[in-house]
């Protein structure tokens, strides 16, 4: 009859009508299923009563859905939920959710660990383990909405652990999913990538003219110490990654994101503020500024006049910038944290 199918959630509406004609089940049946999985976020379909029976017993045998399962949750003082789910192999990877008055924001993972190891970063020092595919990052914001009774989620963030952009086709087809009329039905003006600069992936991103934000971590305002802590910028410096976010905001008429983590006494003075502008003078950007979130005792964040002087620097020379706000600082806050404490890594 047919194989295992282990990642319902990861399949496209017309990917699930096709698998059930393959296997002789009507067409029809998978606008209803897609339905229960992507929409209603149903974790079994016990619910699922439009479903015949011999149907729901057959997916029971050749389906598995959702792709992830809780292991560990927090919920902070400011509502923040972060939680820590098991992946089918065992592996752990973290979720945020970031409530607030008018948006719900999940931020998915999209692999097990990153390759790239950016020194401030928690999931870099762990390494690489492996790509998500797209059931699990969909799984993550499924599994969300189907434990919130009261609001939707309205926006997702891949900026969990993992760079995106490294696991570009599984990504890509997250947002499809996620973007669903009859699923999840986000907007893509509602999603954002974040990605610590991997050229020809934002490249390759661009000509798909997804409404999208596309964040990229700067951190630095020249080459030498955005290379002592971002490695990735001995493949892509700044001479090549800067050209190709001008072009993509250029191409996607959308405005680009800039991340900007203040490290106290590395990247924090009004010069590099003044040199920052400089870099982005011409990008239709906005720059996040976030006070590092310390992952060791190698990183500090500036007090919070320096992070203002910061602030106001950077708009005295024409840049729009803001602040990110910190939120669930009580409950290990940057992505990767949680699990480290979990796991007992260092
Ligand atoms: N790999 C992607 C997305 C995941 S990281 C990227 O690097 O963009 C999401 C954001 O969190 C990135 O801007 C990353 O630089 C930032 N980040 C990671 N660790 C941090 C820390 N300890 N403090 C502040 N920001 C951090
Ligand atoms: Fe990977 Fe992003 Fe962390 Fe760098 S900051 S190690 S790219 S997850």
């Amino acid at each position: 009859m047919s194989n295992k199918v282990t990642h319902l959630a990861g399949l496209l509406s017309n990917e699930l009508r096709q698998w059930l004609l393959d296997n002789r089940w009507p067409g029809f049946r998978s606008q209803q299923l897609f339905h229960w999985v992507q929409n209603r976020a149903v974790t079994s379909l016990t619910e699922a009563s439009n479903l015949p029976q011999d149907l729901r017993a057959w997916l029971d045998e050749y389906a598995v859905f959702p792709s992830v399962s809780l292991r560990h949750y927090q919920s902070s003082q400011d509502g923040t939920k972060k939680y820590l789910f098991t992946l089918e192999d065992d592996q752990t990877v973290e979720t945020v959710m970031i409530p607030d008055a008018q948006r719900t924001t999940v931020c998915v993972s999209t692999q097990v660990g990153c390759a790239m190891g950016c020194t401030f970063c928690a999931t870099g020092q762990m390494g690489f383990r492996r790509h998500l595919n797209p059931a699990e990052i969909i799984s993550q914001v499924l599994y969300i909405q189907s434990s919130q009774q009261a609001s939707p989620v309205t926006h997702v963030v891949f900026m969990g652990m993992g760079e995106p952009l490294a696991n570009y086709e599984a990504s890509l087809k997250a947002l499809h999913l996620l973007h669903d009329p009859k699923g999840m039905n986000i907007s893509y003006r509602r999603m954002t990538v974040s990605t610590c600069g991997l050229v020809p992936e934002i490249q390759k991103l661009a000509l798909e003219k997804l409404p999208i934000t596309l964040a990229v971590s700067l951190h630095a305002p020249d080459d030498k110490r955005r290379s002592t802590i971002m490695p990735i910028n001995e493949r892509y410096p700044l001479a090549e990654l800067l050209p190709v976010c001008r072009a993509y905001a250029d191409d996607t008429s959308r405005r680009l994101t800039f991340e900007y983590a203040l490290v106290r006494g590395f990247n924090d003075s009004t010069m590099d503020a003044r040199q920052l502008a400089q870099q982005i003078a011409d990008i239709h950007c906005h720059v996040n500024l976030i006070p590092v979130n310390p992952v060791n005792e190698n990183y500090h964040a500036p007090s919070v006049p320096d992070v203002d002087m910061f602030l106001r620097a950077l708009t005295r020379c024409g840049v729009q910038a803001s602040i990110r706000r910190e939120r669930g600082a009580d409950i290990d806050g940057a992505c990767g944290q949680l699990r480290q404490r979990e796991e007992g890594e260092s």
